[in-house]
């Protein structure tokens, strides 16, 4: 994360690259890392795209060193809407969520990587912005839980859910960084 609190945190990495170094990542003989890889759905909700967030919350998933594997523009349909916060629909703000989603386009990515469902959650803060840590993407950028800028899912089952109802099986690309990339190759 570039903020504030993780570089005030760590004033000994200002500058440096954020992704893991060449040696601290297990590897198998043909260089790549060998921890087992998990994907989750991060969407930047309409206000995030409407302040020009999109760019912000990108840059901190691959600085981390997560990789991007699939990444689309759209207005939600509200059938997608309505699945995705199937669980949510008693709730009294239900309505009000529906009609915030659908108030202009969502950014929706697949995010691929160790641990990335944890991970992600840890980057974008607490849902409510009164209790979303600084330095997280909701703590730095959210005053309110009705426009809290951006969505991850909070499980591998549920990353898992998320990803195929908003993307298609062949919107998601897998590839390798041929070795450009500071955690895959020796320097
Ligand atoms: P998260 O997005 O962190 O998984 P939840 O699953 O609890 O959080 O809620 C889903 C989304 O519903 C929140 O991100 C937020 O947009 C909205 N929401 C949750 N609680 C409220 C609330 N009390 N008032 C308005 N919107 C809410």
């Amino acid at each position: 994360m570039g903020g504030l609190l993780g570089r005030a945190a760590l004033p000994g990495l200002r500058g440096c690259p954020r992704a893991p170094g060449p040696s601290l990542l297990p590897r198998h003989s043909s260089g790549a890392p060998s921890w087992p890889q998990e994907r989750t759905l991060v969407a930047v909700k309409p206000d995030g795209v409407q302040r020009r967030l999109v760019g912000d919350v990108i840059r901190r998933f691959e600085r981390r060193g997560f990789q991007l594997v699939g990444m689309k523009m759209l207005r939600a349909p509200e059938s997608v809407l309505a699945e995705h916060y199937q669980e949510l629909q008693r709730k009294a703000f239900y309505p009000g969520l529906i009609s915030y989603m659908s108030s202009g386009p969502v950014v929706a990515m697949v995010w691929q990587g160790h641990n990335v469902v944890r991970a992600s959650r840890a980057m974008i803060g607490d849902a409510d912005a009164a209790t979303a840590a600084p330095g997280t993407i909701r703590g730095d950028f959210s005053i309110h839980i009705s426009r809290n800028i951006i969505h991850a899912s909070d499980s591998v089952e549920g990353a898992q859910r998320e990803i195929r109802l908003w993307f298609q099986s062949n919107e998601l690309v897998d590839w390798t960084d041929g070795g450009h990339h500071s955690s895959t190759h020796p320097a």
